[in-house]
């Protein structure tokens, strides 16, 4: 039986800290600001974004929402980028992702001054992650580290294997974990006998979109496995990436869908909007 890993708990006892650092910074009469902007009607993207503002109002942190219809143009969008990006009580930006057809993500991240990139999207912030001097930590990997630093298991030579390769998560999960002195492998579609690279992972982290996928024949025994998916199962319910009943009996340590990776993330993004808050 594996060891869950209680997202939710190692979230809270973060929250608690960085309630004491917004504390301390409103008392040098500076108040975290974050803007969230929400574009189109997509359920999911809500889901986001409402948790967000309600994890801002937890720590006192102040927020903005500015939601947009579907049908807003790239011209406007980049219009109010530049406005919060000249506004004086806002110190994050993010703009919830994915957006519109008409309206180029790439650019609209660029748009973003790197100092309020709460995400760490912009080029200028993925280029500090990948030399190791971060100005911010991507929020669903950091989150992953904080989860692995909770269970007390040292990263620093396993053999860690990331499955996914986007921007968000996959290559800075893996780079992440290359600066904790892990031995790191990453896998993608093309990945030939993707089940014999898992099973040499000591520490799998899996970032797909594919309900239930990992199955216990691609897990070794006593491995942690970290399920970054948030999928829906043949009912509709939320689920992982991860097939959780058969993984979990082999499995050293493993986080549940839902409450492991998606309330870190969250929580990342709480901390970046205080670092930049206090820069
Ligand atoms: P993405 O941009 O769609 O990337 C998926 C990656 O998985 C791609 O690199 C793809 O390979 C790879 N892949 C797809 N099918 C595969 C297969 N059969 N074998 C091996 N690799 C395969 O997804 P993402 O944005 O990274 O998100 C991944 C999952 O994490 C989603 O379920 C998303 O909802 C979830 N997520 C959760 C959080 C959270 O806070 N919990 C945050 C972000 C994302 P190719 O590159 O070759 O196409």
């Amino acid at each position: 039986m594996a060891v869950v890993i209680d997202g939710k708990a190692v979230s809270a006892k973060l929250r608690q800290e960085m309630k004491g650092e917004v504390d301390a910074l409103k008392a040098r009469g500076i108040c975290p600001g974050l803007a969230v902007v929400i574009v189109g009607d997509d359920p999911a993207s809500r889901v986001y974004v409402n948790n967000k503002k309600k994890a801002c109002a937890e720590l006192g942190i102040y927020s903005e929402e500015y939601a947009l219809s579907g049908d807003t143009t790239e011209e406007e969008l980049l219009a109010l980028v530049d406005t919060l990006n000249r506004k004086e009580d806002i110190h994050g930006i993010l703009v919830q992702l994915p957006l519109p057809r008409q309206i180029s993500e790439q650019k609209v991240i660029a748009a973003i001054s790197p100092e309020k990139d709460v995400d760490a999207f912009h080029t200028q912030n993925v280029g500090h992650i990948m030399i190791g001097d971060y100005r911010f930590l991507p929020c669903t990997p950091a989150g992953i580290i904080e989860l692995i630093k909770s269970t007390g298991v040292p990263m620093e030579g396993k053999e860690c294997v990331v499955v996914g390769r986007s921007n968000i998560v996959g290559k800075p999960m893996a780079m992440l974990m290359l600066h904790q002195n892990a031995t790191v492998t990453i896998c993608h579609s093309r990945t030939r006998d993707l089940a014999s690279v898992t099973r040499r992972a000591d520490i799998l982290i899996v970032a797909i979109g594919k309900a239930k996928f990992v199955t216990a024949d691609m897990v070794k025994e006593g491995a942690m496995v970290i399920d970054v998916g948030m999928d829906r199962d043949e009912n509709g319910k939320l689920c992982g990436d991860v097939d959780f009943a058969s993984v979990e009996p082999k499995a050293g340590y493993i986080t549940p869908v839902p409450g492991g990776v998606g309330p870190m993330t969250i929580t990342m993004l709480m901390r970046n909007t205080i670092t930049a808050a206090s820069r």
